[in-house]
């Protein structure tokens, strides 16, 4: 299996190659040159093992320059008995007749992006050996909110790797913060960026794919490489999981084997939809892809529209990790349904970078539509949801859940579709205590802090926290610095001393 760039046909690349990269030097995503196939066969022989068999199986067929033993090795290490609390790593949760919750926040950070970040530092290691001759690796990320702690956990005192996090000053809730400024390692950097998500990822994308830096990383013998959901290092591990969920859903008979799910994302970058499509298009019965926005929708218009306009207001909203404008993984999707074809790619997104917007054919159009239904909801509809799925089920959902839950219903309601569904649920409720507080408390008031709203939410759900949350009370903030979004190269430098 070799890899090209959604911005250039002519590429072609190892599975180690794509991961160590990070991003191809073109500006394009690395895509796999066709999508490997799932016999029902093997699905079946899936269900009776557990998550890690289903792990190698699956990335097995992506990363084929990985041997047996070095594949075996990632996988054993990143969900390894005890780091994820639950022996199924992502459980499937029963909601409600033909509603099944699909867990992806049991790792050590509490949010869905430990399933793939456990992993990266695994795959990323054992692919900076086949590609660089001992280079060091400085990962540099952009968050909001989720992905930067996640990111850090992962490749704290990795050797060989530094890691570098910017986040939007005022874009990630209390407790993220608190779980990025107060992390441990030697090798680790944290600073805050004046300036929204979209800031500091194309801030860290023009570093990238900046000739004079690269020029002085190689000079110092360094290179970079990504964390974000365009290194394919990430996306491969988000498809093991409905591979997995589908298993558990036959095992528990929620769905006959063979019948069709639906799958319901809550969606930013689009990434954790796009495994979902990859995994459809390997063989997996899913039916439709629903795609959830909070009040940041311009996927649900471009996926209604085929029209893709960024030029709009960009909101806070309690759902931080989707406050997104440009859904980075958007590109490899299109580039696979118009054709594979890197010269459309390039006049769309070239669009895009010109004039904030872009508009697909008819037929990627048509083939979007076919795939995807889309909504979105706002903050008061996603206190609702919490509250009424608190109400009517005992589930305490996060704030990104709930806004997947409102548009599942939202869906059913249109279209009356039965299919059993599962809606991925991102993070753990505790990550998001005030509003989730404010949701299920009558008469709601506010707390002095994160913690005691923490406690609060505690006693009503009678539920406890993660041990990792609660940990964070009273330990030492490392990282205060704050940068304009102009200066983040200079930050890298001066973390870097170079
Ligand atoms: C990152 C994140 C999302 C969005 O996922 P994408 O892959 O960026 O679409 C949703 N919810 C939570 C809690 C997240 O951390």
């Amino acid at each position: 299996m070799f890899y090209t760039s959604t911005r250039n046909n002519n590429v072609k690349v190892t599975a180690s190659k794509a991961i160590t990269d990070g991003i191809s030097p073109d500006g394009g995503l690395y895509i796999p040159e066709s999508i490997p196939q799932l016999s029902a066969d093997e699905i079946k022989a899936l269900c009776g093992v557990d998550y890690k068999e289903r792990a190698k199986k699956v990335l097995g067929l992506y990363l084929t320059d990985f041997s047996k033993e070095e594949l075996a090795y990632c996988v054993e290490g990143a969900y390894k008995d005890g780091k994820f609390a639950s022996e199924f790593v992502a459980p499937v949760v029963k909601l409600r007749d033909n509603v099944s919750i699909l867990e992806l926040f049991k790792g050590p950070t509490c949010a869905f992006k430990d399933m793939a970040l456990q992993i990266l530092p695994y795959l990323l290691t054992v692919s900076a050996k086949k590609n660089l001759d001992n280079k060091e690796i400085v990962i540099l990320v952009a968050t909001s909110g989720d992905t930067g702690k996640a990111a850090l956990e992962g490749f704290k005192d990795v050797e060989g790797t530094k890691i570098l996090v910017f986040y939007p000053n005022d874009g990630v809730s209390p407790m993220q913060k608190l779980q990025m400024t107060t992390q441990e390692g030697e090798n680790v950097g944290v600073c805050a960026v004046y300036g929204n998500f979209d800031d500091c990822q194309t801030g860290v994308k023009n570093i990238f794919t900046n000739a004079e830096i690269l020029e002085r990383f190689k000079k110092n013998n360094l290179v970079f490489s990504s964390a974000n959901s365009i290194n394919w290092g990430r996306l491969a591990p988000q498809i093991v999981y409905y591979v997995s969920a589908y298993c558990d859903m036959v095992n528990n008979g929620s769905v006959k084997f063979g019948d069709k799910i639906n799958v319901v994302v809550p969606t930013g970058n689009f990434g954790n939809i796009l495994a979902a499509y990859f995994a459809k298009e390997m063989g997996l019965p899913i039916n439709k892809l629903i795609c959830a926005s909070n009040a940041n929708n311009v996927l649900t218009d471009f996926i209604e529209t085929g029209v893709y306009d960024r030029n709009r207001s960009f909101f806070t909203t309690v759902s931080p990790s989707m406050d997104i404008l440009i859904s980075s993984n958007l590109e490899r999707l299109l580039y696979i349904l118009c054709g594979r074809n890197s010269d459309t790619i390039n006049d769309w997104f070239g669009k895009l970078k010109a004039d904030g917007k872009y508009t697909v054919s008819d037929d990627v159009k048509a083939q979007v539509k076919d795939l995807f239904f889309a909504g979105c909801c706002d903050d008061v509809k996603t206190a609702e949801t919490i509250s009424a799925t608190f109400k009517n089920y005992g589930y305490l959902a996060d704030t990104h859940t709930s806004v997947a839950l409102n548009v599942c219903d939202a869906y059913i309601e249109k279209t009356g579709d039965e299919t059993p569904v599962i809606v991925a649920s991102t993070a753990s409720p505790f990550k998001f205590s005030k509003a989730v507080l404010g949701a299920v408390e009558e008469n709601a008031k506010d707390y002095e802090d994160e913690f005691s709203t923490v406690d609060a939410l505690e006693k009503i759900a009678a539920l406890k926290a993660p041990e990792q949350l609660s940990a964070l009370k009273g330990k030492a903030v490392r990282f205060t610095d704050v940068t304009s979004k102009e200066n983040m190269a200079d930050v890298v430098f001066k973390m870097l001393g170079i």
